[in-house]
């Protein structure tokens, strides 16, 4: 690629495993000739005023700039007085929704093997809008809150997505029969986009309802849309159907067009810097950047690369039954590209 063609992506290694995994992402990305220069920020070591974090403006300038992101697990620094660091990024990057792709990894036995869903997670509003207090003793509330605006945004969002990959159905997920306000409202939303793909087919589905289908045939679903809580849950139930977060990748969508990958689990300071940390979810993170930056041409051959060597069963980590270390797992990968 010429240098007019390099694309600028922020990335944020993270702590704990975050550092050896990200550079695991860097390796098959170089590898690969993907053309991406990455611009790496670490968490800082005081609190950024300007932000209230650990995270500091320079970082959060960096993807509003570049628009496009890879972030590692960050271990959350204990103490009072600042936001959390995921809070900071989502409300920061107005990162309202949240799209988690799963399907069955060939080779990897779980009890189906034919899942293929992509759950699209409100994720700013809702029953996390940290509104909580105490009405008197013994009495709390809680607020949720549904808006008009933020509902269409994220409604759609998933028909974007469900048209441009090619994808046929979209199911909202709701508990309108009892909160017929606010999920009342996400549903109408979500109905008043859905007018506007007639090529896509819309059904509504509760929750609770959804969960029974979902363990039951999880080929019963395509695209699935919902408020956060729910969306919390699902998205957790759907890794588990094909082997747990350490497999599955995750992408935040900000205004304006932002889009920040992320793996969905956590630091794993139990096995940090002992190169055995299975880098798969953030490479398949990483995946789903490329494809947002419509570089699918080589979105499909790391993705390829990465179920092949897994496949093959000859490398795997340990969380994977292997005995693999991280480098060795990687460079198996880019002996397959
Ligand atoms: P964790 O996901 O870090 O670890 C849970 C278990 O899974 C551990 O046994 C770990 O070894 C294993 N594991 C996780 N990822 C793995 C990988 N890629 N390869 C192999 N094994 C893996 O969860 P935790 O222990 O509850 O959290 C540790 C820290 O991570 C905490 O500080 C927490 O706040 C933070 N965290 C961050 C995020 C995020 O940044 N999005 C998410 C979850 C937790």
């Amino acid at each position: 690629a010429s240098d007019s063609n390099i694309i600028r992506a922020t990335l944020f290694p993270g702590d704990g495993i975050g550092p050896e995994i990200a550079e695991s992402v860097k390796t098959v990305f170089r590898t690969a000739d993907v053309p991406i220069e990455w611009e790496e920020h670490y968490v800082g070591k005081e609190i950024d005023p300007r932000t209230q974090s650990f995270l500091t403006w320079e970082s959060l300038e960096s993807v509003r700039l570049n628009k496009v992101g890879l972030k590692g697990p960050m271990a959350t620094p204990i103490g009072k007085g600042h936001r959390s660091l995921n809070l900071t990024l989502r409300k920061e990057l107005n990162l309202y929704a949240n799209v988690r792709p799963c399907y069955s990894l060939p080779g990897y036995k779980t009890r189906y093997d034919d899942v293929d869903l992509i759950t699209i997670r409100e994720n700013t509003e809702g029953e996390y809008s940290g509104l909580e207090h105490q009405v008197v003793r013994g009495v709390v509330e809680s607020l949720k809150i549904i808006t008009r605006q933020a509902s269409l945004r994220v409604a759609e969002y998933a028909f974007h997505y469900a048209k441009a990959h090619g994808r046929e159905r979209v199911s909202a997920i709701h508990k309108a029969n009892i909160m017929q306000k606010t999920d009342g409202l996400f549903l109408k939303c979500c109905r008043e986009v859905a007018e506007k793909y007639p090529e896509i087919t819309y059904e509504e589905v509760v929750i609770d309802n959804c969960c029974m289908m979902l363990v039951k045939n999880p080929a019963l679903f395509d695209v699935l849309v919902m408020p956060n809580l729910y969306g919390d849950i699902i998205s957790d139930l759907c890794a588990g159907l094909i082997g747990g977060l350490g497999l599955t990748p995750s992408c935040n969508i900000g205004e304006g067009g932002i889009a920040l990958a992320e793996a969905v689990h956590g630091s794993a300071p139990d096995i940090a810097g002992k190169n055995l940390a299975n880098p798969t979810a953030l490479l398949l993170s990483a995946v789903t950047m490329l494809r947002h930056l419509k570089l699918q041409d080589k979105a499909e051959r790391i993705q390829d690369a990465i179920l092949n060597t897994i496949a093959e069963g000859k490398y795997r980590t340990a969380d994977l039954g292997g005995s693999s270390s991280t480098t060795d797992f990687t460079k198996a990968i880019c002996d397959h590209l």
